[in-house]
C-alpha cells in the first residue's frame, strides 16, 4: 500500500508534517510547500502508484471524486478567479515526487492564464501561517 521511502506517503501517515486540506478513505490533500498561488494544493491517492502510467482506474476514480470539492472550496476560501489542474508524470514532464499527485492552483488575477511563472513562494510562509490557510480552506469543504 505505501512505499517506505516515499515522501508523501510519510505525509499520509503523519510521519512528516503537512497542512491538510481534505482527507478521506481514498484520499489526501494538503498545501504545496512552493505556494506557486495562494492555496496551491497537492491532491493525492492514499494508495501509493507511482504517476498516471501505474494507477489503477478504480484509484483514479476515488482520487478524481474529491477533487470538484477540493476545488470548490479554495476557490470560495481566496476568492480565486480561476483555476488549473496539473499533473506531472516522469522525470521529462518535470515529476519530482513519485506518487501521483494533482495540483490545484487557483489563479487570482486575468492576466496570469495558463502561463503563469512557476515561482515557489515557500519563504513568504511559515508551516504556522500553511496550516492557517489549510484550516481556512478545510471549512469551505462541501461535506
Ligand atoms: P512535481 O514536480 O509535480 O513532482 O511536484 C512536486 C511538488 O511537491 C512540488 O511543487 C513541491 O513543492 C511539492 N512538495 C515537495 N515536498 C513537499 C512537502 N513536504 N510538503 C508539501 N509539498 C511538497
Ligand atoms: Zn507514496
Amino acid at each position: 500500500m505505501s512505499h517506505e521511502d516515499c515522501i508523501f506517503c510519510k505525509i499520509i501517515k503523519g510521519e512528516i508534517p503537512s497542512a491538510k486540506v481534505y482527507e478521506d478513505e481514498h484520499v489526501y490533500a494538503f498545501l504545496d510547500i512552493s505556494q506557486v498561488t495562494k492555496g496551491h494544493t497537492l491532491v493525492i491517492p492514499k494508495q501509493h502508484t507511482r504517476n498516471l502510467y501505474d494507477t489503477p482506474s478504480e484509484v483514479a476514480s476515488n482520487l478524481f471524486a474529491a477533487v470538484p470539492r477540493i476545488a470548490n472550496a479554495i476557490k470560495d476560501t481566496y476568492g480565486a478567479i480561476g483555476m488549473n489542474l496539473l499533473n506531472n508524470n516522469e522525470a521529462a514532464a518535470n515529476q519530482q515526487v513519485f506518487h501521483l499527485h494533482l495540483h490545484l492552483l487557483p489563479k487570482y488575477s486575468e492576466e496570469e492564464g495558463f502561463s503563469a511563472i512557476w515561482k515557489t513562494h515557500a519563504d513568504d510562509y511559515s508551516m504556522d501561517d500553511l496550516q492557517h490557510i489549510a484550516q481556512e480552506i478545510n471549512k469551505n469543504v462541501a461535506n
